[in-house]
């Protein structure tokens, strides 16, 4: 488990280095437009794909494996600055924040009147797009050197709450899906587990009360590998 979640440093490190190019395929501004201007771009694309594996594999596969924005805040946040995202209680702030996005989409779909075309790279030639894809990734990452790791993750993202929404979907209707589990008999309570989330999640109370369900949980992994006591590991289930 350590050397896959050394591996998983890694593809972090690749993601935010390549975040120039990787922008044109997945940015949250690039789905915006499109969806105001009736047009399916890439990011749409790969966003309803993390979407549909949320049913399966939760937060994993998007937020804790590929997006590159979660993984410059992570990177910035946790590895360098050691600094995780405080307050559990920021739900409120991302979910508002859900609420005014879904109104924002839900009038850009009706105003667009439909699907008008497909321009998958649309940041192509357009300045204007770029300096605001530029204008976001620079924000993030201030934000994560202001308030700690994945502090956009944690307190602002709208996408966020729509994979957490699929997650959720995926274990009420039964789908096998990826899950946390621990064995709480073994844990002591060290806390390490703690200081390495990156979302900052309290996650030796998690075990104590045998509740590793939590809808912020992007199933990185970095609990399971640091746990002196292998008390946490992955399973792959239905809900009970
Ligand atoms: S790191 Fe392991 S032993 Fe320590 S508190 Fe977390 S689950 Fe318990
Ligand atoms: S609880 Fe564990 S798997 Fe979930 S985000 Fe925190 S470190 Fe990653």
């Amino acid at each position: 488990m350590k050397n896959k979640n050394r591996l998983r440093i890694h593809i972090l490190l690749l993601l935010v280095i390549m975040l120039p190019i990787l922008f044109k395929f997945y940015s949250p501004i690039l789905m915006s437009w499109g969806i105001r201007n009736g047009i399916i771009t890439a990011s749409t694309l790969v966003f309803a794909a993390w979407f549909i594996l949320s049913l399966f594999l939760g937060r994993s596969a998007s937020c804790g494996y590929t997006c590159p924005y979660g993984a410059l805040q992570e990177i910035i946040g946790l590895q360098i600055l050691k600094k995780k995202p405080k307050s559990e209680k920021a739900d409120i702030i991302r979910y508002l924040v859900f609420i005014g996005f879904l109104i924002m989409v839900s009038y850009s779909i009706l105003k667009a009147g439909g699907v008008k075309g497909v321009d998958l790279f649309a940041s192509n030639g357009n300045f204007q797009l770029i300096i605001l894809v530029a204008i976001f990734i620079i924000a993030i990452g201030l934000l994560s050197v202001l308030l700690g790791s994945r502090a956009f993750c944690r307190y602002l993202c709208p996408q966020g709450v729509f994979l957490t929404i699929g997650a959720k979907l995926g274990r009420k209707i039964k789908i096998p899906s990826l899950h946390l589990k621990s064995d709480q008999d073994n844990c002591s309570d060290c806390k390490l587990c703690d200081k390495f989330c990156p979302v900052g999640l309290n996650i030796s109370n998690m075990v104590i009360t045998n509740n590793m369900d939590n809808s912020n949980c992007i199933l990185c992994g970095e609990c399971i590998e640091k746990c002196p006591k292998k008390v946490i590991n992955y399973s792959f289930r239905t809900n009970d």
